[in-house]
């Protein structure tokens, strides 16, 4: 009990720092190309096609009509600022990754350590800034409670031993998940999947492989990890280069490779690939029938594969046990 109020809580923190991580690298990566309007126009023009309907021009109007977030204002004014009269310099030492304080992107107020405590900040501001008092996004507490639920979740299903190599790869596991959702929330925003957090995890992947070889004793882990990096980036790859980058992104090819890693097998792979197909068309039917999403709309792949490899992860052995049992003998 006591140890699962810890992991919620850490998961909330973590959350929380998934939000700034993904604020921050976008802005790095706007940063990188200050003086080209494209990189601005195409990450508004991905987010608008989210939820204005199509057909709508990315008008100045529409742009900040949309941006109705901390974020999409943090980054509109950043580049408003670097394209009027006073061409400012980047101060990058602001935005790494991980240093500096959290500020307002509005006001760019200093936030007080009982601005930063997840989900309870926001509720008691209203969801407000308390210096500029604009509206902070409802996405930011939602990222906070999801990144608590896959952990706690994790731990109460935790398909390996509390050995201490258990723990150890326990640890690792939760470490991926900040990745899996920083990833989830950046592909969400801007249909990229930044190859700083892909990375990364396609390392923690390999990390995860050794220890399961380790913990079991055998080898059985290196070829399922093979097997499942063959299968799922290799089919990925196959439909990029086929569809031409149509079908699936080259981001989705990379992120696959760590997501074959961690299925962990031909099985599991598969059953990956069928559960994000699934829960691809729950989400996107009753979005499609309310018209809240156009046929030709752009449902990024990021997410669906994430929530599809988080399930197999965790409950994966257990799926494919019921299959056999009910299906195949
Ligand atoms: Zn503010």
């Amino acid at each position: 009990m006591i140890n699962g109020i810890i992991i919620v809580f850490v998961g909330l923190v973590l959350g929380s720092f998934v939000n700034a991580l993904v604020w921050r690298l976008h802005l790095l990566a706007l940063r990188k190309a200050p003086s080209s309007p494209d990189r601005l126009t195409s990450a508004t023009n991905s987010f608008s096609s989210l939820d204005v309907p199509s057909g709508t021009s990315p008008s100045d109007k529409t742009v900040f009509a949309r941006a109705d977030s901390l974020w999409e204002r943090g980054i509109l004014r950043k580049s408003s600022l670097q394209s009027t009269k006073h061409p400012k310099k980047p101060d990058n030492k602001k935005y790494s990754i991980v240093s500096g304080r959290s500020m307002c992107p509005d006001c760019r107020h200093q936030l007080a350590w009982y601005d930063l405590i997840p989900v309870i900040s926001w509720l008691g501001l209203r969801g407000r800034c308390r210096y500029c008092h604009r509206p902070i996004s409802w996405q930011y507490p939602l990222v906070e409670i999801l990144t608590a639920v896959t952990f706690i979740t994790s731990y109460v299903y935790w398909p390996y031993s509390w050995s201490a190599i258990g723990i150890t790869l326990f640890i690792v596991w939760i470490v991926s998940l900040i990745s899996f959702m920083a990833l989830a929330v950046y592909d969400l925003r801007w249909f990229i999947l930044p190859d700083k957090i892909v990375f990364p995890l396609v390392g923690l992947a390999a990390i995860q492989i050794i220890m399961r070889t380790v913990l079991y004793g055998e080898i059985s882990p290196i070829l399922g990890g093979l097997i499942g990096v063959v299968t799922l980036a290799g089919l990925f790859y196959a439909l990029f280069q086929f569809s031409k980058g149509q079908w699936i992104g080259g981001g989705d090819v990379k992120l696959a490779v760590a997501l074959g890693m961690l299925a962990g097998g031909a099985a599991e792979s598969v059953l990956l690939l069928f559960l994000a197909s699934l829960i691809g068309t729950l989400v996107s039917l009753p979005l499609l029938l309310s018209k809240k999403l156009k046929k030709n709309s752009r449902i990024p792949f990021g997410p669906l594969l994430l929530m599809a490899t988080f399930i197999v992860y965790i409950f994966g052995s257990d799926i494919i046990n019921w299959l056999k049992l009910y299906y195949f003998y």
